[in-house]
């Protein structure tokens, strides 16, 4: 029996189970078999003590496991190589316990092995269990369900009593012409069958788009179970759902309710604005204005208005851009491009509840004790000023109405060209060369950052800028990533930091990717998405772009580690 994972999606993932040369992909479900209940014919995967005659793999788990660690509630089947979580249906209803154990297991275990929770598994929760990292679940609660007269829909159980018509169109419900209440346990079995290895396709086919954590946030909502499970993973595991998150990606994050808030993306967000992200040194005029539905932000429409207005004032670059939206709270402007910044969409109703308010409120008092300007305009609706004004030093409001009616834009003409009398005129070429710099502080820290922009000059037309020094590309911004992708040159700049780093074997040859076995250490900060400079024998040999994070790369026995983009 092998298993091998073949996508993750945070700690939810696509795997590939070979049992006597058949392949099983997980997520999966065991169907149960005894003489009462016989397994679904559509399962791929029987769980059954006794013989059965059939062509698909069957599985056998002992009865009473002969080791379970009692403080863990779980145990290793030997012959499968299953994590159990033996006590699972009792747990689950502990939310707080349930989730310290399955981050537990995994992270003991390593992503590498199967978690089999029997007999949780229903519609309504598949998609968070699948979330959570679990790979296989069984039938049970379908059978039991059935036993007592309970109807499988997407978003729960119903008693068939409770029906005015048949549920749905699967094959059982589609070929009997009966009344809900006349329905047999068989029928009920069956249908509850489909309605459950429906969910699973679409919670595979969902995770195969990266797409799940949008999902299961609609899912929980059916159960306030399932969102206090959600909620405590977020607030205690915050970390561990980091490590696993991208630094880079496409997949739009849809903050439709309270939940969206707590997602690791966005935490990650917030605190490297506050702890790595520096404003362009020679920017002193601070300008807050309303994000846009249209990302990145400065190709929409109203954000066209604004950059209009301000390239039209005598000394437009020393004057910064912070755009303040929710969820992610403060985006300076030079990060309009990183991921999630340029992915996120939310309901707009002009109004901002209080969660909103005062995340908005500690995010921005502590974005202006680090960040120093000699002024602060606020170009925001009524209902952001009111709640952000009290603790900004003689803020200055050039809002007549809406921010982009003709008359607050003219206001704001006049307002910035007043205030910017008495600066030194900045250079266009010098912003432009700060504000990367500003990009690669949140990118790789302040340090690193520094030091690749030193001494370089910048070419292209944003969103595409090269950096350059001695006509040598060190690297470049590209609107599809939203970071800087470094050459070469740019690795060999910053290798003295030793961060950001892969080792190889000395022997390992790497050929359009790097696979994790070749690579025997790492920085562990890396992230998905991230830049990784390949060394191998203490030289650099090579840069690319990271598809583990670094503490997975050691450990992985297989899998591409690194996409490499340039190797000596
Ligand atoms: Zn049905």
């Amino acid at each position: 029996m092998q298993f091998n994972v073949k996508k993750r999606d945070e700690l939810s993932r696509i795997g590939e189970l070979l049992i006597d040369d058949k392949r099983i992909v997980t997520p999966n479900i065991l169907s149960v078999n005894t003489n009462r209940f016989k397994a679904f014919d559509k399962a791929d995967i029987i769980l059954s003590n006794d013989k059965v005659k059939t062509n698909k793999p069957v599985l056998k788990f002992l009865q009473t496991p002969l080791k379970i660690d009692e403080k863990n509630f779980y145990y290793i089947d030997e012959k499968t190589g299953f994590v159990i979580i033996e006590y699972a249906s009792q747990l689950f209803k502990k939310s707080k316990n349930f989730i310290d154990l399955i981050i537990n297991v995994r992270k003991k275990i390593g992503y590498e092995k199967i978690i089999y929770t029997p007999a949780i598994a229903m519609p309504s929760n598949l998609a968070l269990l699948c979330y959570m990292g679990i790979d296989f679940f069984d039938t049970t609660s379908a059978i039991i369900a059935a036993r007592n007269k309970n109807i499988f829909f997407a978003d729960g159980e119903y008693n068939i009593k409770d029906l005015i018509e048949l549920p749905c169109n699967c094959p059982i419900c589609n070929n009997i012409n009966k009344k809900p209440s006349e329905l047999s346990f068989e029928d009920i079995l069956n249908h509850n069958y489909y309605m459950l290895f429906n969910e699973l396709k679409q919670v595979r086919n969902i995770i195969k788009t990266g797409d799940l954590r949008n999902y299961v946030e609609k899912k929980v909502k059916t159960n306030t179970l399932y969102v206090t499970i959600l909620r405590n993973l977020d607030m205690n595991y915050y970390e561990f759902l980091e490590e696993q998150t991208p630094v880079v990606s496409n997949k739009t994050i849809f903050a439709t309710c309270s939940e969206s808030y707590s997602r690791s993306e966005i935490k990650r967000f917030q605190s490297r604005v506050l702890n790595r992200y520096c404003k362009p040194d020679c920017t002193k005029i601070l300008l807050l204005l309303p994000c846009s539905a249209k990302k990145p932000y400065s190709f929409s429409k109203t954000h066209k208005f604004f950059r209009r207005t301000i390239l039209e004032t005598s000394n437009p670059d020393i004057i910064h851009e912070l755009i303040i939206t929710s969820p992610l709270g403060l985006v300076p402007r030079e990060l309009e491009l990183v991921y999630p910044a340029a992915n996120y969409d939310i309901p707009v109703t002009g109004v901002w509840n209080e969660d909103e308010k005062k995340m908005i409120k500690i995010l921005l008092k502590e974005y202006l004790s680090k960040n120093k300007y000699e002024k602060i305009i606020v170009h925001l609706p009524k209902e952001i000023t009111s709640f952000i004004i009290d603790f900004i030093k003689k803020p200055i409001i050039t809002c007549v109405d809406s921010p982009t009616s003709d008359e607050s834009l003219e206001k704001l003409k006049i307002t910035l060209e007043e205030n910017i009398v008495g600066f030194e005129k900045i250079d266009r070429y010098e912003r432009t060369k700060q504000n990367l710099e500003s990009l690669a502080c949140y990118q790789f820290g302040k340090n690193i950052a520094k030091k690749l922009l030193k001494d370089t000059k910048i070419y292209g037309r944003y969103p595409d800028l090269k950096i350059i020094e001695n006509n040598k590309q060190l690297g470049m911004l590209t609107k599809d990533r939203g970071f800087i992708s470094l050459t070469l040159a740019g690795a060999k700049k910053i290798e003295s930091y030793e961060k950001y780093w892969v080792e190889i074997a000395d022997d390992f040859i790497p050929k359009g990717s790097i696979l994790a076995p070749g690579i025997i250490n790492t920085d562990e900060n890396i992230r998905i998405g991230d830049e990784v400079l390949i060394f191998r024998k203490k030289s650099l040999i090579g840069i690319g772009a990271a598809v583990m994070n670094g503490a997975d790369m050691k450990k992985s026995s297989y899998g591409e580690a690194v996409k490499i983009r340039h190797i000596l």
